[in-house]
């Protein structure tokens, strides 16, 4: 099973943005050479008319809808999307900000851009309700109805039919997505003429406000893996990282977008090779002496690590690199038989990743 062509989980792909703000600062235009990626991810919500992948050389472009921005942000959204849901009474009854009218526009800016791959709009669960199953019922409901609802939408407005379009599966229990499976499945029936064996893959998301809580993580991906099987290409959003990219693989995701390394570099902190302890070194305290532990094409730059603190972008390279490394390390390990062996190692320095491994029933095939 692959999404992409040469694209063979576990997929990093790191956030990129064009610099065009939010969460890519713009030191990172035009993207570094020389790290052998070819997947970035961008948000919709970023991007105007003018942005087109194509300028940035031959990238495979995950686009995320924004789904978060354009409706938990009510002062950023769309000017143009108001005065016409206004003006034709469509979405009514819909909670504040979603519209049909949204699901279009995202599909539309994923399209232009040229996307290889698209999210569908979701609609956010509340972050409690993710450790708190009695949490806003109704609440909870209507938005699984809601993404439901969009996914099957963009199915049928699709224009590109190259574009892959990944499901973005909101639930907070092995029920919840039954119920979001079963609304999709009837919704992508009506509107699009398919069954769910038609959908390109999914995406587990709503997980960001829980990203240090690597059990549930391996907990959600595992619920999707059970009814989804291992047949079909998962993405989990938001929340990867060097340090849990073998555990998120084991446990069902087949990619991953990443901005750890990115933030990292901005705090001027430099990942250790191999997820050796400390898996971060500040380099604020760095020895003036200490050379760059590695060749990446950020650490060949400089002499010495006191140098490269002053270079965020040589850390966000290396950063990356270092991430890019332990995907290359866990898909070795599965071809080898070693991927569970790989964790316990990892695990007998991590105690998130020990915890984590107990909610890891049915490991990744290999
Ligand atoms: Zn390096």
């Amino acid at each position: 099973m692959s999404l992409l062509p040469g694209a063979e989980p576990p997929v990093i792909v790191p956030v990129h943005n064009l610099g065009a703000g939010g969460n890519t600062p713009p030191f990172w235009l035009p993207p570094p050479r020389g790290l052998g990626w070819r997947h970035a991810m961008f948000n919709a919500f970023f991007l105007g008319d003018g942005h087109r992948v194509s300028a940035l050389g031959s990238l495979y472009a995950w686009v995320d809808s924004g789904a978060f921005l354009f409706l938990e942000a009510p002062q950023r959204r769309l000017a143009g999307l108001h005065r016409r849901r206004r003006e034709d009474g469509r979405g009514g009854g819909a909670p504040s900000g979603w519209s049909e009218d949204l699901v279009e526009e995202v599909l539309r800016r994923q399209e232009r851009f040229g996307a290889s791959v698209a999210f569908t709009l979701d609609y956010p669960l509340p972050p409690r309700s993710q450790v708190d199953p009695g949490c806003c019922p109704g609440t909870v409901a209507e938005r699984i109805r809601l993404t439901a609802r969009a996914a099957a939408l963009a199915y049928q407005l699709r224009r590109r039919s190259g574009i892959r379009l990944l499901v973005v599966l909101q639930y907070n229990s092995p029920e919840a997505l039954q119920r979001l499976l079963a609304t999709l499945e009837r919704e992508l029936h009506e509107h699009a003429g398919m069954g769910l064996g038609d959908v390109d893959g999914y995406a587990v998301g709503g997980l960001v406000p829980h990203s240090a809580k690597w059990w549930l993580l391996a907990q959600r991906l595992q619920q999707a893996r059970r009814l989804l099987g291992w047949g079909t290409w998962i993405h989990l959003l938001g929340v990867a990282s060097p340090r849990n990219t073998a555990l998120l693989y084991a446990a069902g995701a087949d990619s991953m977008d990443s901005k750890t390394y990115i933030i990292a570099a901005a705090k001027r902190l430099y990942y250790q090779p191999n997820g050796a302890k400390p898996a971060r070194i500040s380099l604020r305290e760095a020895d003036p002496s200490q050379k760059p532990l590695c060749t990446c094409p950020g650490c060949t730059r400089h002499q010495t690590l006191q140098e490269m603190r002053h270079d965020t972008q040589s850390i966000a390279l290396h950063n990356l690199s270092i991430t890019l490394q332990a995907a290359a390390e866990a898909r070795q390990a599965c071809t080898q038989g070693e991927l569970h062996n790989l964790l316990k190692n990892q695990a007998r320095s991590d105690p998130r990743l020990r915890k984590a491994l107990s909610h890891i029933h049915e490991p990744r095939p290999c």
